[in-house]
């Protein structure tokens, strides 16, 4: 193993359910995203710029925390789980009510079950006097979607983004879906994560927005990330404010990086810069060696 483990066995405390929205192109998703940040208690105390970093962590009044990956589109899912990295415990399948499932709608279903992720429906639209709900949930039939007022186990929760209702109901289901799934994580223990994703920027180098598994992040953590080392040299939240560690579930950029590693590469802390060397130029040999043999077939 990589990285520094501690005792994983008894250290286990639950974490955040980490959640990707998905659906049909005008379904929503982008409207819901910025609703369910708008039920942010601790943002508008703290202040600061929102920033795209491609994932947040929403502090709800209950006291809970869900993080929400912000990635366009099916593409950036669909890219990561290809290259193994499993970063979501639920999807939230947005469908405009007045419109029903469309083809983004199945592909995005099929990519749930591929990934054997718990799906929760998001009606949205409700607000629409077209919309028509009970629709929606007879074509979910189609695709082997039972909702739970139609006997099955799928939590469907009717939401406008628009005007804003339902919210505290889909957060809900959220946070249920989680309970049964028994997420946990131990804190105490050198971080794991995987790359949500990456920038060059000009000023500050190349930055990646990881998201920890398991584990704390700290500023000063020696790593390996894809083929690219590092030292933690500042941890940024999407507020960008500098924190000075991350735990499980929460996402961060990472400002320390030697290169810029691809969405969906792992993030290891591990215990030295000579080891951080060797396993990054190990892996770099190892993909000019792959690259060489895919060129000669
Ligand atoms: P995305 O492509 O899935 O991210 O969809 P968007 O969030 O960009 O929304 C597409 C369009 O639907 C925009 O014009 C939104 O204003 C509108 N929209 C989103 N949610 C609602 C809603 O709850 N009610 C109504 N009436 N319009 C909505």
């Amino acid at each position: 193993m990589l990285g520094l483990e501690g005792n994983d066995e008894v250290n286990l405390i639950p974490r955040p359910p980490v959640v990707t929205i998905m659906g049909h192109v005008d379904h929503g998703k982008t409207s819901l995203l910025d609703a369910i940040r708008s039920t942010d208690v601790v943002r508008g105390e703290a202040g600061g710029i929102t920033q795209h970093i491609g994932a947040y962590q929403v502090n709800l009044a209950s006291g809970n925390k869900i993080t929400f990956l912000d990635t366009p589109g099916h593409a950036a899912f669909t890219e990561m789980r290809l290259r193994g990295a499993t970063v979501t415990d639920v999807v939230v399948l947005v469908v405009a009510a007045d419109d029903g499932i469309m083809e983004q709608t199945i592909e995005a279903i099929n990519h749930a079950k591929a990934s054997q992720v718990p799906i929760i429906v998001a009606i949205n639209k409700v607000d629409k006097p077209d919309s028509n709900p009970d629709r929606v949930k007879q074509e979910l039939l189609q695709h082997e979607l039972v909702v739970e007022d139609m006997g099955g186990d799928i939590l469907c929760i009717e939401v406008s983004a628009k005007a804003r209702t339902g919210l505290d109901k889909l957060e809900e289901a959220i946070l249920l879906q989680a309970e049964l799934l028994e997420l946990k994580a131990n804190p105490d223990r050198s971080a794991i994560g995987t790359v949500i994703e990456s920038k060059l920027d000009k000023g500050r180098g190349s930055i990646a927005t990881v998201l920890v598994q398991k584990g704390t992040l700290k500023v000063g953590d020696i790593f390996v990330t894809g083929n690219e080392s590092g030292r933690v040299r500042a941890l940024m939240n999407e507020r960008g404010q500098q924190v000075d560690s991350a735990g499980p579930s929460l996402p961060v950029e990472v400002l320390g990086l030697n290169g810029t590693p691809n969405a969906g590469d792992d993030f290891v802390v591990v215990e030295s810069e000579a080891k951080a060397r060797e396993i990054a130029a190990y892996r770099g040999h190892r993909d000019r060696e792959l690259a060489v043999a895919a060129a000669g077939r």
